[in-house]
């Protein structure tokens, strides 16, 4: 019989000022969470309850790592997110408690083969292959503790490509949570992307992407 494969060691993110990490428990994200974004993709923002999908836990790169191009796509996007980290979990967590449930925040990057996302659309298939393929979660080091509104922002080889600002989200970060948890218990180390502004794009290989957020560390990545 063949050896028992080793058990996987814990995937975790950097902390910025720290040596710690945070453990990271599963990758939850929101689906058209910003006006622009929803109509450049063919929705009505007006209409729409937040929906959600997921990444692996193991889809996460840290930032200023270089990746392959993905296999299977010729035209793989960038969409720059707030990731708010879980701290302490529950199920049905009321809005005015969602706050307290949050450990951090990092700025984020949902790479998505977007021509793989628009064949599961036109088929009503899943969009696990399109969202959820390796190295598809790329986050920067998280922070401690409560977050401001502030500018967020994408550049592909220095060219602005995404600029909003958090508070333009439809869904409220503690609106995101009590409605996640009404479809899952939320547990400590869970992280949640919260959505991309206007102006997705391609990164093509040898490009540099970067996301930014306010004062929280970058999300950068390369592909290869
Ligand atoms: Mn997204």
């Amino acid at each position: 019989m063949p050896a028992l494969p080793p058990v996987p060691a814990p995937v975790t993110l950097p902390i910025h000022g720290s040596d710690r990490r945070f453990p990271v428990r599963r990758i939850f994200c929101v689906g058209r969470n910003y006006a622009e974004h929803s109509r450049e993709m063919g929705g009505d923002p007006t209409r729409e309850a937040p929906f959600f999908f997921t990444k692996p836990a193991d889809a996460l790169v840290t930032s200023e790592s270089t990746i392959p191009y993905p296999p299977r796509t010729a035209d793989l996007h960038h969409e720059a997110e707030l990731v708010v980290a879980i701290a302490t979990g529950g199920r049905d967590i009321p809005e005015d408690q969602a706050p307290a449930h949050i450990w951090g925040h990092a700025a984020g990057n949902d790479l998505t083969r977007r021509d793989l996302q628009a064949e599961a659309k036109a088929a009503r298939r899943p969009w696990d292959m399109s969202k959820g393929f390796d190295n598809s979660a790329v986050i920067g080091a998280l922070v401690e503790g409560p977050l401001a509104d502030a500018p967020i922002t994408c550049t592909v080889n220095g060219r602005l490509t995404q600029s909003a600002r958090l508070s333009d989200m439809i869904w409220s970060v503690p609106e995101i949570i009590a409605h996640l948890s009404t479809y899952v218990d939320l547990r400590p180390g869970d992280l949640i992307f919260t959505g991309t502004p206007a102006g997705v794009g391609p990164i093509a290989r040898g490009e540099t992407c970067t996301v930014a957020i306010g004062d929280l560390p970058p999300a950068t990545i390369t592909i290869a």
